[in-house]
């Protein structure tokens, strides 16, 4: 193994931080949410008038606990203050005049841009992944309006101290000259486009191996399955790691060399709160992710991202004593309840992965005689010999996984139209 490669597993953005052991992580988090909610709270006239509705004073907040009192802010409330008081909606934390840019994201949502970008989580990500200062890194993340590629990336790789190609998307056959003349070995951007990286280098007649040099990957803003990273891990020789995060909030999760989890970076706080009760929930128990950042410049407290995930805290092996998230498991707004239980897509996913056979399916939940009825609708890759037996395996996959009972129906091969929803609610309540 070249020594490059030894090294690249071992190493953190911030050492002490990261590895703080919990009683300390303890008091340093809350010690920060003091500050940043008293702050927010003089700066921002948004974060006010939230604490003021709910008679709630900066003094009031002494631990994360006590940040469950705060209201969530949705996506949907952001967008519609920013509209009324653009461009931050009375989020901001300082003026706008000191800003270095605004970005707009669809919806559309503005972000500030700060002079100097000091958070954390992207490097700590990418640090985690293996890259190391003096490394060649390509971004192909959109430069344009948006914030991550720029204001995100872009600033991170600076910080670690990396040389950044600014690429964007789209023109494959240029990034891949890029990448073989400059032997770029560091890659940015969602797993999808490396992939047809691979695809586009070899129809040139390349060997990813030996005429790429590439030895690290972090991609974000899609999902990564396990099959596509080990599929690129093995075709160039690199690793790959994941990061997810808002354009709001910035990151809030990255993986480490283990691939446990997604760690929370150490200048947010991640609450896992349940979608109905809007309380938050223990760890190992789904919920939508709530997020509150230490960024004075967009302090912005009890963010609804609007995914939903899982907290995990048992320690991991890498050394990080962060909390992790599990996996991201979906949009709240493809999640439901079916007699009274809450489930979502990644459960979905989850069943129909212990069934090789399923090439593609729907969950469809319907209403008969005034009680829920779920059914997984499947098209099979083959005609199986056994449908009877193969349905109740299914049946019972999706008792252990989702705690609720399901029926299957297999349906012919097309017959779930592309981009369907993995769960169709079509429960009407007349
Ligand atoms: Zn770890």
């Amino acid at each position: 193994m070249p020594k490059e490669m030894l090294d690249r597993p071992a190493g953190f953005f911030k050492k002490n931080l990261e590895t703080m052991d919990p009683e300390k992580r303890f008091e340093y988090i809350n010690r920060r949410l003091q500050g940043i909610v008293k702050y927010a709270y003089r700066h921002s006239i948004a974060t006010k008038n939230k604490m003021d509705s709910v008679g709630l004073k900066p003094k009031d907040i002494r631990t994360v606990k006590d940040l469950e009192n705060i209201p969530i802010t949705k996506k949907a409330e952001l967008m519609e203050l920013q509209k009324r008081n653009p461009p931050l909606g009375g989020f901001g934390g300082i003026p706008i005049h000191a800003l270095r840019r605004i970005y707009v994201s669809p919806g559309p949502l503005y972000e500030p841009g700060e002079i100097e970008y000091d958070e954390l989580g992207w490097s700590q990500g990418m640090v985690a992944a293996g890259f190391r200062p003096g490394d060649i890194a390509i971004n192909t993340f959109s430069y344009h309006m948006v914030p991550f590629a720029l204001q995100m990336i872009d600033n991170s790789l600076h910080r670690i101290g990396c040389v950044t190609i600014p690429a964007g998307i789209g023109n494959t056959e240029q990034q891949v000259n890029i990448l073989k003349a400059l032997k770029v070995n560091a890659y940015c951007g969602t797993p999808s486009f490396l992939l047809n990286i691979a695809e586009k280098a070899e129809e040139m007649g390349l060997d990813l191996m030996k005429d790429l040099n590439l030895k690290v990957g972090f991609v974000a803003t899609e999902m990564l399955p396990e099959s596509l990273r080990s599929r690129l891990e093995e075709q160039f020789g690199m690793i790959i790691r994941q990061g997810y995060g808002t354009a709001d909030i910035g990151c809030l999760g990255y993986e480490c060399i283990k691939k446990n989890g997604m760690h929370v970076p150490d200048d947010k706080i991640v609450e896992i709160v349940d979608p109905n009760t809007r309380k938050r929930v223990g760890p190992g128990k789904p919920g939508e992710i709530v997020a509150t950042t230490f960024n004075k410049v967009y302090p912005l407290i009890r963010f609804g991202t609007g995914d939903l995930s899982i907290l995990t805290e048992t320690p991991c092996p890498c050394g990080r004593t962060s909390p992790r998230l599990v996996k991201i498991l979906g949009r709240m707004d493809q999640s439901t309840k079916v007699r009274g239980l809450f489930i979502h897509p990644g459960q979905a996913d989850e069943v129909v992965l212990k069934h090789p056979q399923i090439s593609r399916y729907q969950v469809v939940v319907t209403r008969k005689e005034h009680k829920d009825e779920m059914t997984f609708h499947v098209e099979l890759k083959e005609e199986v010999s056994q449908p009877e037996k193969l349905k109740s395996e299914i049946e019972q996959s999706i008792r252990d996984v989702m705690k609720v009972r399901g029926g299957v129906q297999f349906v012919s091969k097309g017959a779930i139209p592309e981009g369907a929803k993995k769960i169709e609610d079509q429960r009407t309540w007349e």
